[in-house]
This record gives structure tokens, C-alpha cells and sequence, in this order.
């Protein structure tokens, strides 16, 4: 068994969550490629120490001193190092990096040190080897990663070892660093994992899996046990925060399932995201649900037979326009799409007036101010009952459409969240 776990900033933030990481790594001898962010915020306040490199990268470029800041990050640094008693001389990682900082310092260069200096502190407290991302993860000049070279290299570089590695960044041919955009460790740990062929990618972050619903507007949701990769993309699309498509994709790919765990809670089991589409998985009948506001509904009817081509014609209109269509369902009558726009917005009545112009015959109808709200469910008799508990909330169901595996139901935006918690009562209680 081989697992690939990757650590967020939230679960190496502080000593305390540092501690917590080597009772999950040291747990499991599966886990012996352990992939990491730099420190992250250690309370709502505080402050990433990406971010505080970027801030550092600002001040060098405009010849402010940056010195006062240096000192943030490496005490963040100094202090997890010395309250885990790690034996690693940090102070000289620090050193090198701040004596060689000048105005031609590349942001990305600076911004990827929190990931090296949390592998290379990481890698001691464990007992493991540093593996730098810098010499396995390759990018080409426009920013690609080259997956063939970059997995041949970790499989060689790793060969059977236990590792710590850096996310976020890789190299580009000449040598220079090169990061992923914001969030991009994920990535990395999603890489190392197909490289490697691992069993499972752990993805060990500060939530205890997808939850069934947005936390903010139901209590205490639960989270989802189980989801096929389909279902995962339809409840990413369908607005839920997941992982990054460009995450998900090397472990769908490699046929690798994806375990989203916390790190504060490493006994509950997680999300887990498997390759075996449904088969295997419990039974429920509503998995979870997942919303998106601001939508509007854009219906076609035909008098007569509708043009064979009128679903990409009308696409073409929207998407020229900026307007992404999210949903599109054709029935006997005509067409429906489920738009993302803004009320009121320019495009898309200027999209209307043109699709009304090219489908002389038909009426176009354009209703604002909605949302969608995506049921996940394994079976087609849920559906029924979550339409009539927001009824019953005083929620008027304007459109219902059954999108295997699950079903959307829109209603007004201001009655989202009332249509959320009637429908997540009614699955779940
Ligand atoms: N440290 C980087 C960021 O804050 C990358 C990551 O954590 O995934 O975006």
C-alpha cells in the first residue's frame, strides 16, 4: 500500500497542528510521500505565509526593506521548529534565502520558499528524505506541466523511500521556479500520486470531507462518505468547493481514489472519492446538495417542430455574449438553459434579442433573480419529496429537471436558503 498525503496550510499552521500531522504520517506505513504547503493562518486574523512572501516580493520590487516582514515568516518558522524540537538548523535556510533577495528576485522564487521551508522542516521532524519539487516537477515555458518527465523523475528520485516534497512549484527547462496559481499544492500531491501509482491520494485539510451541504447556511451538515468521480464534477460544477479540476484530474485519470480528510479530526473517515462510479458506494438516496445563485432561466418554445440546431445556435448567441450556460435540457416543447448572469445585465438581454431575431417562430422567455439548487441523489424517488418540502417552506419550485444522478430544482434567489434547509431537512432528518 502506497499513500500519497498532502498537508494544507491550515494543518501545518502551528506546532500544535504540526504535531498532530506526525501522529497521522507516523499512523499509517502506507504514508511515505508526504507532500506540503507553507504555514498557513493559525486564526481568522493571521496571515498566510505566502502571503506574506508575495507582500515580501512588493516591497523588494519598489526598494522598500523588507526586513520587518522577514522576521514574521522566519518566526513563524523558528517557532514551530523549536516547540516540535525538531533538530534542523533553519536559521541557515533562512539566512541563504534573505541574503541572496534583490529587486530581480521572481515572485515565484519567493513565494515557493513557505513550501520548501515546510518540506525541508517537515522532512526532519519525520525522519524522511527532502525531495525538492524543483527536480522532479517540470513545466514548459508556457506554464504545462510535463507530466511523462516529471513522473518518470519522482519515480526514480522517490524509488521506494519515504519523502517529504514541496507543493505549489516546480522548474521551468532553464531552471527557474515556476508555481502553480494560488491553492496549487493540491495539485502537486495529485501529481506525486499518479507518478507513483499510489493506492490513494489523501488530501488532509481542515474540514472533515465535502460536506452534504453549505455549512453556512445549514448547521453542522454532514459530510458525504462516499462519491464517484462523476458525481464529484457535477457537485464542483454545481458550485460546491472542492479541489481544483486540475487536482482531481492526474488521480482520475491514474484511476487513483481521492480521500479528503482533517487533520483535526483524523478518526472520521473523510470524503472518499472513488473510481468505481457508484458501485460499492452506500445507498443513500440524497447524497448532498449543491447551489448556484445569481442564475437565470432562458426558455425556448416552438410552435412547430424545434430546428434541429437550435440548442448550439442559441449557445453560440450566450457564449459570444460572456454568458455561460450551466444547464440546457430540450423537451418536446422546446429548450431551457439555466444561464449565469447578472440581472439586468446587458448581455444577456442583447443574447435574448438575437436569439429571438434567428428563431423568428419561437418565444423566448427570460426569467431573472433565480437560483439552482442541485440535489445529488442515487435514486430518481427523492426527487418528489424535496420539491414538496419547499413548497411546503413556501417555496415555489419554478423548473425541476432530473440530471442523473440528481436533479435541479430552481427557485427565487431570495428563497435559496429557505428551498436549501427545507430540502436538507427533508433528505437527511
Ligand atoms: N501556499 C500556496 C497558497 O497559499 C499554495 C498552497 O497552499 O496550495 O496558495
Amino acid at each position: 500500500m502506497l499513500a500519497i498525503a498532502k498537508f494544507g496550510g491550515s494543518s501545518l499552521s502551528c506546532a500544535a497542528a504540526w504535531q498532530q500531522v506526525r501522529e497521522i504520517v507516523t499512523g499509517d506505513i502506507a504514508r511515505r510521500v508526504i507532500v506540503v504547503s507553507a504555514a498557513g493562518k493559525r486564526h481568522a486574523d493571521d496571515h498566510k505565509i505566502t502571503d506574506l512572501l508575495y507582500l515580501c516580493h512588493a516591497h523588494l520590487r519598489y526598494g522598500v526593506p523588507c526586513w520587518e516582514l522577514w522576521r514574521k515568516i522566519a518566526g513563524r518558522y523558528l517557532a514551530i521548529r523549536d516547540e516540535c524540537a525538531i533538530d534542523f538548523p533553519i536559521e541557515d535556510e533562512l539566512d541563504a534565502i534573505y541574503e541572496n533577495l534583490s529587486p530581480r528576485t521572481s515572485a515565484d522564487f519567493l513565494a515557493s520558499r513557505g513550501e520548501n521551508l515546510s518540506a525541508k522542516l517537515m522532512a526532519a521532524y519525520l525522519g524522511f528524505s527532502f525531495v525538492d519539487a524543483a527536480s522532479w516537477l517540470q513545466f514548459d515555458y508556457a506554464g504545462n506541466v510535463l507530466t511523462d518527465a516529471s513522473y518518470a523523475a519522482l519515480s526514480s528520485l522517490a524509488d521506494g523511500r519515504k519523502i517529504v516534497t514541496p507543493g505549489f512549484y516546480g522548474a521551468l527547462p532553464d531552471g527557474r521556479i515556476h508555481t502553480f496559481s494560488r491553492g496549487g499544492s493540491d495539485i502537486t500531491g495529485s501529481l506525486a500520486a499518479a507518478a507513483l501509482h499510489a493506492d490513494v491520494y489523501e488530501n488532509w485539510t481542515d474540514v472533515p470531507g465535502i460536506l452534504a451541504a453549505d455549512p453556512r447556511i445549514v448547521k453542522n451538515p454532514a459530510p458525504i462518505a462516499s462519491l464517484s468521480y462523476p458525481e464529484l464534477q457535477l457537485l464542483s460544477g454545481a458550485g460546491t468547493q472542492v479541489l481544483h479540476e486540475s487536482a482531481v484530474a492526474p488521480v482520475r485519470a491514474a484511476q487513483i481514489p481521492l480521500q479528503i480528510r482533517s487533520t483535526f479530526a483524523p478518526n472520521l473517515p473523510g470524503t472518499r472519492i472513488g473510481f468505481e462510479a457508484g458501485a460499492g458506494l452506500e445507498e443513500t438516496g440524497v447524497v448532498g446538495f449543491a447551489g448556484r445563485r445569481g442564475v437565470s432561466m432562458l426558455r425556448i418554445l416552438f410552435r412547430e417542430e424545434a430546428r434541429a440546431d437550435a440548442d448550439t445556435l442559441v449557445r453560440a448567441c450566450l457564449t459570444q455574449r460572456g454568458v455561460e450556460v450551466f444547464h440546457s435540457s430540450q423537451g418536446v416543447e422546446g429548450l431551457c438553459l439555466l444561464l449565469i448572469a447578472k440581472p439586468g445585465q446587458d448581455a444577456l438581454h442583447a443574447a435574448c434579442d438575437e436569439v429571438r431575431r434567428l428563431l423568428p417562430g419561437a418565444r423566448v422567455k427570460l426569467r431573472e433573480n433565480l437560483a439552482a439548487l442541485l440535489a445529488l441523489c442515487r435514486t430518481t424517488r427523492e426527487v418528489p419529496k424535496l420539491a414538496a418540502a419547499m413548497e411546503a417552506a413556501g417555496v415555489p419550485v419554478h423548473h425541476l429537471v432530473q440530471t442523473p444522478p440528481g436533479a435541479l430544482l430552481c427557485v427565487n434567489d431570495s428563497q435559496y436558503e429557505t428551498a436549501l434547509r427545507a430540502a436538507y431537512a427533508a433528505a437527511f432528518s
